[in-house]
């Protein structure tokens, strides 16, 4: 027994009962983390397996009747579904948040439905929706701006420059779109003389040199020497992909060969030899190759308002509906259309 009492009183004993604690808190302590790790990587699992499925109309029926969640919230959650284009869902929340809502909301709500109808493709719905905010609240510029987009896009032009009168009356500057809405229902107009029609979008483009893009695309389509006569050569820049897909018959060389920049395109596009080099380098590299390579100029246009790129061209932006807003960027693509004519050449 004395030896006993003795070895644990023993300075080594304790050293020893010491590092063995020591290694038995590490070792559950290393297991205890790694189990919580576990659970924690479950939970984030279930969490992004509940994120990708969204409840159905029926569950978001009983969720929004039950409130657990502020108007705000779900406002939140369907302005989402919109922007990653789930429109239905978006739908879906603002038609039961109507059915629920106290009145402190619904002017808000009737406004993103009808935004949402809108963006959808759903234009008669969201006249309608816009049409019913403003009988009941006529001053609501939002709405009266969205309603001007939706007869616009119907082609009711008449009824768009009526929305237009109490815009103005509201201090918005209408003028740009009164000018874009007049040649709209002018290019749109199916009973108009093409002449007619280019004359009349000339008036509205020397009234304040608005339109310049939307006046000229559809002039030099439709006839290119009217196009030449009114060219100012200022604009040769915003109108570089019209004039690059001109007909070689179709170019006036009077008005090239005094004007720098349709100098360096046309000789970029091997129609002339008027200059060696170019400061715009998609030019300058074409003019160096010679056409002798399948190169060529590829086009994208960007919105000066909201900066956003686009594949076509566009007179009104539809990201952030801003007319005359469209810029033109040039990059250098391989020319199919050179290399089919020569892959078809070398079987003949
Ligand atoms: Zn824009």
């Amino acid at each position: 027994m004395n030896t006993f009492f003795i070895e644990f009183r023993d300075p080594l004993f304790g050293i020893i009962i010491f590092f063995v604690l020591v290694f038995m808190i590490t070792v559950s302590s290393y297991w205890w983390s790694k189990y919580t790790n576990k659970e924690k990587i479950k939970s984030l699992d279930k969490f992004l397996k509940d994120l990708k499925q969204t409840p159905s109309v029926e569950e978001m029926q009983n969720l929004i009747s039950k409130g657990n969640l502020s108007i705000k919230s779900w406002m939140l959650l369907a302005s989402l579904y919109s922007k990653n284009g789930d429109f239905e869902k978006s739908l879906d929340i603002y038609n039961e948040l109507l059915k629920v809502d106290d009145g402190l909301n619904t002017r808000e709500l009737m406004f993103l439905l009808g935004k949402t109808y809108f963006k959808a493709g759903f234009l008669e719905r969201a006249k309608q929706i816009f049409l019913n905010i403003l009988k009941n609240n006529p001053r609501t510029p939002e709405a009266l701006k969205y309603l001007l987009l939706v007869y616009e896009y119907m082609r009711d032009y008449d009824s768009a420059f009526e929305v237009l009168e109490p815009l103005d009356e509201l201090e918005h500057n209408i003028e740009l779109d009164a000018h874009y809405l007049r040649a709209m229902r002018l290019i749109n107009d199916d009973t108009m003389d093409m002449d007619a029609k280019a004359q009349q979008l000339l008036d509205i483009y020397k009234h304040d040199g608005d339109l310049t893009y939307m006046v000229f695309e559809y002039i030099f389509r439709i006839n290119p020497e009217l196009a030449w006569k009114n060219f100012d050569g200022s604009k040769s820049e915003l109108l570089v992909d019209i004039l690059w897909s001109l007909d070689s018959d179709k170019l006036d060389l009077d008005i090239i060969s005094k004007n720098s920049f349709l100098k360096e395109l046309y000789t970029a596009r091997g129609d002339i030899k008027e200059v060696t080099k170019s400061s715009v380098f998609e030019l300058d590299v074409l003019i160096n190759l010679d056409t002798k390579s399948n190169a060529t100029l590829s086009f994208e246009y960007i919105c000066d308002g909201c900066k956003q790129i686009f594949p076509f061209a566009f007179h009104r932006c539809s990201s952030c509906h801003a007319i005359d807003t469209v810029g033109v960027e040039l990059s250098l693509v391989k020319s199919y259309y050179r290399t089919d004519s020569e892959e078809n050449n070398s079987f003949q």
